[in-house]
């Protein structure tokens, strides 16, 4: 009795504190804690220093110089390539994120956190890249050295690729390496962000992966006029032919575009989603939605981008004195075209909603984006390992209204599946934002998902 009290007493304090990890969750953990510290923001941010960060320990466990390479395009753009060799019975299996981050400040953050350092706070890690994408970064290199102590070999060579300036900047590590150093990240196909589970009041409810993304592309609107003193005002004003034309764009639907991987992500969200929501993105589904039933479904914004191009008016400029008539007003109207979707067709419909008194042009010309079969027998091995974790959640392929590095990779023919296992609570954005931050449990059973997975298909399962 007073043992068990004692043994009580002693646990209480440690009960109080996050439980520490042990074994390879440990070595995931103070990965993910060594990137988050290292600020890899553009321009002035060190992307090498992380790549070699991760080399150093790739070196440690026992891997071959020759197997950890750090790449270093330009100054601070460093990327890793890092390799686990297999019997080469099977084309490599590239694993990829990137290890730059969207700039983060310290006062724009709630009270106690800092963006570049690895807060646990809540069940929560807080910090710049949590999310987005150093947790994938960490798992890849934890899940490489746990293989490799494990005496795993593999029948195809699993790669690990950590790149530079996916979120900006001109030094692309991927763009580079499959321009320059193509044999190094070859593969028959890639595991890479963009996917997701998603909770919902705490429990996994989808797992969402990327197949595919849209395009992204900006036209500039213009309204131009000779000017002259306030005093004496026009009729016709730059401002107010901007405004008007803006208010065409605000009303502006483009078609919506029923693709395969649409209709298998409906097909799923149909059993999950209820009442007459569930029935018509059913419809949609299934290829018979009535107008009604379309415009139920456009109405969820989430659902809305999946089904169609969508723009949006982001920023907005003009006149040079507040007394003088504008002779200059500008937008900006961001659009995200649906894989496939022609940019003329996009600009021709946005200057017919904008109207003659102003002028709409391009931004230069999309990335293409090929989309990956949903139908692959990757995808049923996804599916098998996702269920070994979380019985009866659903696997649904996504179309990413976003842009990643996978397009790139899918245009130059290596399959790329968006896949994490990192379950985040639905609707939380702090991507990019402030607070970034994923759940200590989902950051542990990502590990262990990512990890069953690379092993299924490095054995060619
Ligand atoms: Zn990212």
């Amino acid at each position: 009795m007073r043992r068990a009290l004692a043994a009580l007493l002693l646990a209480l304090p440690v009960a109080a504190q996050p439980a520490e990890p042990s074994g390879h969750d440990r070595l995931a953990r103070d990965l993910y804690r060594e990137l988050v510290e290292i600020r890899t923001v553009h321009p002035d941010g060190d992307n090498t220093a992380a790549a070699r960060a991760m080399a150093r320990r790739l070196l440690e466990a026992g891997f071959d110089a020759k197997d950890v390479e750090v790449v270093e395009p330009a100054p601070r753009k460093g990327n890793l390539v890092a390799r686990l060799r297999g019997t080469g019975e099977l084309r490599p299996l590239l694993l990829l994120a990137h290890i730059d981050v969207v700039e983060a400040k310290a006062e724009d953050w709630s009270d106690g956190l800092d963006p570049f350092r690895l807060i646990e706070k809540d069940g929560y890690y807080y910090g710049r890249g949590t999310l987005d994408d150093k947790a994938m970064a960490a798992i890849f290199v934890a899940s490489l050295v746990r293989l490799r102590a494990e005496g795993f070999r593999p029948k195809r060579d699993i790669v690990v690729a950590l790149t530079a300036d996916e979120e900006g900047g001109t030094h692309n590590g991927v763009a580079w390496l499959l321009r320059h150093r193509r044999e190094l990240v070859d593969a028959e196909f890639a595991l890479n962000e963009g996917g997701a589970g998603t909770l919902r009041d705490g429990k996994p409810w989808i797992h969402g992966v990327q197949v595919g993304e849209k395009m992204y592309l900006s036209f500039d609107l213009e309204a131009t006029h000779p000017g002259g003193h306030s005093s004496v005002p026009t009729r016709d004003n730059a401002i107010y032919d901007l405004a008007a034309a803006l208010s065409g764009v605000a009303r502006l639907e483009l078609p919506a575009r029923v693709g395969y991987v649409t209709r298998a992500h409906f097909a799923r969200l149909a059993n999950i989603e209820s009442g007459e929501l569930a029935e018509a993105i059913a419809a949609v589904a299934a290829g018979r939605a009535d107008d009604a039933q379309l415009r139920r479904v456009s109405a969820e914004p989430r659902y809305n981008a999946q089904l169609r191009t969508t723009c949006v008016a982001t920023k907005l400029e003009g006149g040079h004195a507040e007394n003088a008539l504008p002779q200059r007003a500008k937008a900006v109207v961001n659009c995200r075209l649906l894989p496939g979707e022609d940019p003329d067709f996009v600009l021709r419909e946005l200057q017919r909603a904008a109207g003659e008194r102003v002028r709409v042009k391009a931004r230069g010309a999309p990335r293409a984006s090929e989309a990956t079969d949903a139908r692959s027998p990757v995808m049923r091995t996804i599916e098998r390992v996702s269920e070994s974790m979380w019985p009866g959640v659903p696997v649904v392929p996504l179309m990413s209204a976003g842009a990643t590095d996978g397009s790139r990779l899918r245009n130059a023919g290596i399959p790329t599946y968006g896949v994490s296992g990192l379950f985040l609570e639905h609707g939380e954005v702090r991507i990019h934002g402030r607070d970034e931050r994923l759940a200590v449990k989902s950051f542990v059973e990502g590990t262990e998902f990512l990890h069953r997975l690379v092993k299924a298909l490095a054995a060619g399962e």
